[in-house]
């Protein structure tokens, strides 16, 4: 079929990275597009300037999106045609998986291109990916975001179906090479789905540090028109994992919570069922007039409610890793978190503000007041927490990714993890 290689140079790659059911130029922080999202589109952007062409490939989702879009240096947008042009819900993208690839290779061959990797994100993603390793034969990477095995562990909201984990566990087996966010995914790796520790490499995510700065708290207060009642921040995806009930159970545990403000963002129309019973739940609480549900907030407002807050709450049961906790720290605010994702490790060699071990409403309640109650802790943080969060620019993960893709090459040894 004579297909064209489009390196840049010899060593530069040819990625396909595969993000079916989540556009990572979707809106961010809605019920299904969060920090994976976010993961590929700045991992992508920084191989991009490093030389590399990365095509991302996504499930059209919006007539008004056209098929190509070059989104930064190298890298362009792809979107495949999957079952109907709207939004669906990603537990229906599974049945559309076939035409997916189909297109994808369609798009392949019409363009005689070829690729020297495919990088999947999460378990759908890696479905497809595994039918184009076997068509073009080249190795395949893969990062899961969540597990399936550890989300049931949980026992909070649905329970992933039996084909999620089938699925999962072979996927684990025919990959070339499995990246984790965390030690601990990749403990959950090994033991839930009998991985070789060998095949998993951690590459912790990274955070725009540029975006994440420090604004004065009285002028990002300002812009956000807030009073000056203490403040206390949740940010994410509105989802039973996230554990916003426990937020709220500890906001009424709290002393005269009356003269506090707790913002919640994120959410978007789909969210709405969710957000109504968390509003009830506030009224039923009597914290009602203390809580506001602000929706979901674009990335770069994000800073100013980092900043307007005096602290960050991460109340849940499982994160793969945990980007609001970086962002939050980047912008010197201190974390009241459960022991998820990246936490744990964050913890451990720094004082981010109060890890809470379980998850009984009490304890997180206890953690905010330890913070808010404590301005030396909360100056201090302010001061350390952007050397705490250095390390994670984005830059970095994408050189640790490069070189991964060159051991999963075979360019490389495989590097200790
Ligand atoms: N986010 C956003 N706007 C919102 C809510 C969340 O931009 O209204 C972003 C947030 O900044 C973070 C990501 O969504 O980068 C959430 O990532 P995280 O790893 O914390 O959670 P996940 O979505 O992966 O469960």
């Amino acid at each position: 079929m004579g297909a064209v290689k489009i390196s840049v140079s010899e060593e530069k790659l040819n990625i396909a990275m595969l993000s079916v059911h989540s556009c990572p130029i979707g809106r961010i922080g809605s019920k299904d597009t969060g920090g994976m999202s976010i993961y590929i589109r700045e991992l992508s952007a920084e191989l991009g300037k490093q030389g590399h062409h990365v095509d991302v490939f996504t499930r059209a989702h919006d007539p008004t999106d056209s098929e190509i879009r070059e989104v930064g240096q190298g890298v362009r947008l792809i979107h495949l045609r999957a079952g109907e042009v709207k939004d669906i819900r990603k537990t229906m993208v599974y049945s559309y998986l076939d035409d997916f690839a189909s297109n994808l290779e369609d798009f392949r061959q019409s363009r005689g291109l070829s690729y020297d990797l495919i990088h999947s994100h999460y378990w759908l993603s890696g479905c497809v990916g595994r039918l184009m390793k076997e068509l073009w034969q080249v190795p395949q990477m893969m990062m899961f975001h969540t597990l399936g095995v550890v989300k049931n562990a949980t026992g909070i909201g649905e329970d992933e179906a039996d084909i999620r984990i089938e699925r999962e566990l072979r996927m684990v087996k025919d990959c070339d090479r499995i990246i984790a966010a965390t030690e601990r995914e990749r403990d959950d790796l090994i033991n839930y789905y009998h991985t070789s520790p060998g095949r998993v490499a951690v590459v912790p995510c990274g955070v725009d540090l540029e975006l994440f700065h420090r604004i004065d708290k009285e002028l990002a207060r300002c812009y956000l028109g807030l009073d000056e009642r203490p403040t206390i921040l949740f940010v994410g995806r509105i989802e039973a994992l996230k554990g916003i009930d426990d937020l709220l159970r500890a906001m009424a545990c709290l002393k005269d919570c009356e003269r506090l403000r707790l913002m919640v963002v994120g959410g978007d129309e789909h969210s709405q069922p969710e957000l109504g019973r968390l509003r009830k739940l506030a009224f039923s609480l009597d914290i009602g007039n203390s809580v506001d549900f602000i929706g979901m907030v674009d990335q770069q407002e994000l800073p100013y409610y980092y900043n307007a807050a005096d602290v960050c709450v991460i109340p849940s049961y499982y994160e793969s890793f945990g980007l609001v906790a970086l962002e939050s720290l980047a912008c010197g605010t201190p974390i009241v978190a459960t022991r998820v994702g990246i936490i744990e490790s964050l913890f451990k060699y720094h004082n981010a503000g109060y890890i809470v071990d379980d998850h009984e409403p009490a304890h997180l309640a206890e953690g905010i007041i330890s913070v808010l109650s404590n301005p030396g802790l909360c100056a201090e943080i302010a001061k350390e927490s952007r050397a705490m969060v250095a390390s994670f620019g984005w830059m970095d993960v994408a050189r640790d990714i490069n070189k991964q893709y060159q051991v999963m090459l075979g360019c490389r040894e495989v590097l200790p993890c």
